[in-house]
């Protein structure tokens, strides 16, 4: 009788899993395990919002392992320490799981390998399973990452891909092994009223929705914000729910330009993982140092907090980011423009809004959410570094109508059109009565200050 583990982390499907097909193809039987390890939390990883996801996407795991006869086994602890005793216990010869790719998640399968090594067992590291392309796969000369987005593109694009793999029909778990529960979703405190169900069922089901609902107009309607037709998949890719691999084969096989465009979007993915995995510090260091003095005092924490609170006065930003407190999810567009506001506008520190981020979205991230926030900061991968984006004009632009403002700032919901996005002034005399605050900054003084800033003056 020969048994393999099979260690959950990222990657928490059925579908198209390389790991759990090789474990399950290749030894009699097999104990698909999840480990909820405290050093997560410890590294700053958890957050109320992940969690509830986290648990829903276990929950939904573990029933689609019973349908086909097998179940989920959870343990808490020390990863290295709980898939020792199972792999003992199950006296299992192989342990199989995804490679990731943070500074976490290598030290963690170092620390794995060692011990089974040791123990006289087998680890087998699966490529392309959190990732479409890996990182280092595609490198330009003389480097060990791409730095420019687009020239990734052209190399990620030519990239063969193997073929989506189907779900195992049957998984024989071993009899006898003790397992915990999993997490429930009630059991989490802090949840925004809003957050989306976790779980393969669900993001396979919505994949499948938004492919043929909406990728046709995803080209032109990607920056529409109260649209909202976006695929929302973030957090299911995040937690592995949906494989991105197979969402690009869905994608490429329906084709067109919306779908071509959503595949670049995934490409996006592995940008960030690429540059991540080449320059671990980018998590918390500027990637390209720009000799910022971020502004600090009592004055930047108030503006930190107004932020925060969707209290800037600038209406787009404000209802971006009371929408992340909701939903623990905002439209990318909605990001963009409170990045923005936040490091350029304010000039405070990317790092503080990378925190409050990652403190709230479901699909929070490292390499996407720190790099996406150096992006807009302009220390990172953005080749027009300086820019800054005007929320009032960008509002216009992205929300031309103000739904998307009237919808997540209710005190401006008797404003018509897109006056919505007129910062508050002195002539506009019935906004004193909707309770909105006037603006935190004057614009033009915010960018003069910025430009200054970065020696552009
Ligand atoms: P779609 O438009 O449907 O795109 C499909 C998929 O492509 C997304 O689900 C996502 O996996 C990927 N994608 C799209 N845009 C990007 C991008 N700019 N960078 C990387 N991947 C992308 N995305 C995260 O997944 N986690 C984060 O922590 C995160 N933090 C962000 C922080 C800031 C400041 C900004 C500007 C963007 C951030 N993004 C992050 C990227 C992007 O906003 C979200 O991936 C996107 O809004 C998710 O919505 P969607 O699934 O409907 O995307």
């Amino acid at each position: 009788m020969t048994v393999s583990v099979v260690l959950f982390t990222s990657d928490l499907r059925l579908h198209d899993h390389p790991p759990l097909r090789a474990a399950v193809d290749g030894t009699d039987e097999t104990v698909p395990l999840f480990v909820r390890d405290p050093a997560v939390d410890r590294a700053g990883f958890a957050a109320p919002n992940r969690l509830a996801f986290l648990a829903d996407c276990l929950t939904d795991l573990d029933a689609g392992l019973r349908e086909r006869g097998g179940r989920l086994v959870v343990r808490h602890g020390d990863t290295t320490a709980e898939v020792c005793a199972v792999v003992r216990r199950s006296d299992a010869d192989e342990v199989h799981m995804a490679a990731d790719h943070s500074a976490f998640a290598r030290a963690r399968e170092a620390r794995l390998r060692h011990a089974l090594e040791a123990d006289g067992r087998r680890l087998y590291v699966h490529d392309a399973v959190t990732t479409v392309v890996p990182p280092g796969d595609v490198t330009p000369q003389g480097s060990d990452h791409f730095a420019v987005f687009t020239p990734y593109f052209r190399r990620w694009s030519g990239e063969p891909l193997r073929s989506p793999l189907a779900a195992p029909r049957t998984v024989r778990v071993p009899a006898g092994l003790r397992s915990g529960e999993p997490p429930s979703r009630a059991s989490v405190a802090g949840v925004s009223e809003g957050l989306a169900r976790g779980g393969e069922t669900e993001g396979r089901r919505r994949l499948g929705a938004w492919l043929s609902r909406h990728a046709d107009a995803y080209g032109t309607g990607h920056d529409d914000l109260a649209g909202d037709t976006t695929s929302r998949l973030s957090p299911y890719l995040h937690f592995g729910a949906v494989s991105a691999t197979e969402a690009v084969h869905r994608a490429r096989r329906r084709g067109g330009p919306g779908a071509e465009a959503f595949v670049r979007q995934l490409c996006w993915r592995d940008f960030h993982r690429q540059m991540l995995a080449a320059r671990p510090r980018a998590a918390t260091e500027d990637y390209r140092p720009r000799q910022d003095r971020w502004r600090r005092g009592e004055e930047a924490e108030a503006d930190l907090r107004a932020w925060k609170e969707g209290r800037t006065g600038y209406p787009v930003v404000d209802a971006a980011m009371r929408q992340l407190a909701h939903e623990g999810w905002a439209h990318n567009r909605g990001r963009l423009l409170a990045a923005s506001f936040l490091a350029k506008t304010l000039y405070l520190d990317w790092r503080e809004g990378a925190r409050h981020f990652l403190d709230l979205l479901v699909d929070g991230d490292v390499a996407n959410n720190q790099l996406n926030w150096q992006w807009v900061a302009g220390t990172g991968a953005d080749t027009r570094p300086h820019r800054v984006l005007n929320p009032v004009l960008q509002g216009k632009r992205y929300d031309p109508d103000g739904a998307y403002v009237r919808r997540w700032v209710p005190e401006l919901a008797g404003l018509p059109g897109a006056a919505v996005h007129e910062p508050w002034k002195p002539k506009h005399r019935d906004r004193v009565a909707y309770d909105y605050p006037a603006p935190l900054v004057d614009l033009a003084e915010a960018a003069a200050r910025f430009r200054r800033a970065r020696g552009r003056e």
